[in-house]
């Protein structure tokens, strides 16, 4: 059977030893912080190369978190792409901070350069590059930009976890450990998913890391001392437990989903109504999801046809964040061409670690003959 993203496949894969984990915690009913939490989190430090890993409850606390402990205030503009999942934008406008949507750049469906630049303010406080579908954002030129107006920058890793990005210098580095806050999400369907929910942030600075984990923790720097108004969010153990087992694995899976990425970039190469994702030299894509941009053709027919032979796709995203209703006093005034584009023409095929041959070739096949029929 084919499925967006394959649980249960993988699972069979890993039983034992997931079994075995998830049985350990309750035996040692260490549920809260216990030794899978601080294992995984100095395991997962040690993978990203970064000083400190703060683990939470899920991809969006993470988000909010970080925009609490760097404390911006309402009023404060956080500059975000258009073109991403709800969460990124949300957070923001939940603390009274004000999403500045712009458009994204048509190759890589990330946040453009040039279009951050000219929505600068002396109100921005802070950037949040999204690593759209597994590649990361232009990080080095987000970066110098950043530095140059004394902003924030916080990683929306949640679709890239063990992608890379390779400076000029020849620096590489992995995505969510470039600016001060890396955020991520261990959603089941995520690169690296846990069988609920869990996220993490990820910092070099040790101070900041130090507010990370007191907001996180209900503001306290002490017990029972609370400094500031905070949160409670937390990853728990028996998450923790199998993450660490797929922490293992995860340049493998994401091998995988690139071997996958490279058989549909080859069966579409030849079909002109199909744009294959574009991959940037420095950036290494981890296919979260694999998407094509329709040139030409009916996205809703091309759906139809592949369920009826059982084949999903989805379209991720559909409409553009300023167009939903909750995000309206957002618009930036005019439309965003890109996004606007991009919502009418994308579509996702299935994208996973467990895809194998015959179902590539199924899925290709159905590919070429809706438009070749
Ligand atoms: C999944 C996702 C999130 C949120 O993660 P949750 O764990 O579901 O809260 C945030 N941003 C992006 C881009 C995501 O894909």
């Amino acid at each position: 059977m084919i499925r967006m993203v394959d649980l249960k496949t993988q699972y069979e894969h890993i039983r034992e030893e997931i079994d075995r984990s998830v049985l350990d915690v309750i035996a040692s009913t260490e549920f809260i912080n216990g030794s899978a939490v601080k294992n995984f989190q100095a395991e997962l430090e040690a993978y990203q190369g970064v000083a400190h890993v703060i683990p939470c409850a899920n991809g969006t606390d993470a988000l909010q978190i970080a925009m609490m402990a760097l404390g911006l205030r309402p009023g404060d503009e956080v500059i975000v792409p258009a073109f991403t999942y709800v969460a990124t934008a949300e957070v923001i406008a939940l603390l009274g901070l004000t999403p500045v949507l712009v458009d994204v750049d048509p190759d890589t469906f990330n946040i453009s350069v040039d279009l951050v630049e000219a929505a600068i303010t002396p109100r921005t406080k802070a950037i949040v590059p999204v690593h759209l579908f597994g590649q990361s954002a232009d990080m080095e030129a987000l970066l110098a930009l950043a530095q140059e107006h004394n902003l924030f920058v916080i990683e929306d890793n949640a679709q890239a976890i063990g992608g890379d990005y390779t400076f000029s210098n020849g620096t590489r580095k992995k995505t969510g450990s470039m600016g001060h806050i890396g955020c991520t999400s261990f959603f089941p369907s995520k690169n690296l998913g846990c069988y609920g929910d869990g996220g993490a942030m990820t910092t070099h600075d040790d101070d900041l890391a130090q507010r990370l984990r007191m907001v996180a923790n209900h503001g306290q720097n002490r017990l029972y001392h609370h400094a500031v108004v905070g949160v409670n969010s937390r990853l728990d153990s028996i998450q923790a437990a199998i993450l660490r087992v797929k922490l293992k694995r995860l340049d493998q899976y994401n091998a995988a989903r690139q071997r996958a990425a490279d058989y549909y970039d080859a069966a579409f190469a030849d079909v002109p109504q199909l744009k294959t994702p574009v991959r940037q030299p420095n950036a290494t894509h981890v296919f979260h999801q694999y998407t094509l941009v329709l040139r030409d053709g009916d996205r809703d027919a091309l759906r139809q046809y592949l369920a009826d032979r059982e084949i999903p796709a989805m379209i991720y995203y559909p409409i553009p964040l300023y167009k939903q209703e909750a995000f309206a006093a957002y618009w930036p005034g005019g439309q965003l061409p890109v996004t606007e584009q991009l919502c009418r023409s994308v579509i996702s095929l299935p994208m996973h670690s467990e895809l194998d041959a015959a179902q590539l070739e199924q899925i290709t096949s159905a590919v070429q003959s809706f438009f070749y029929k």
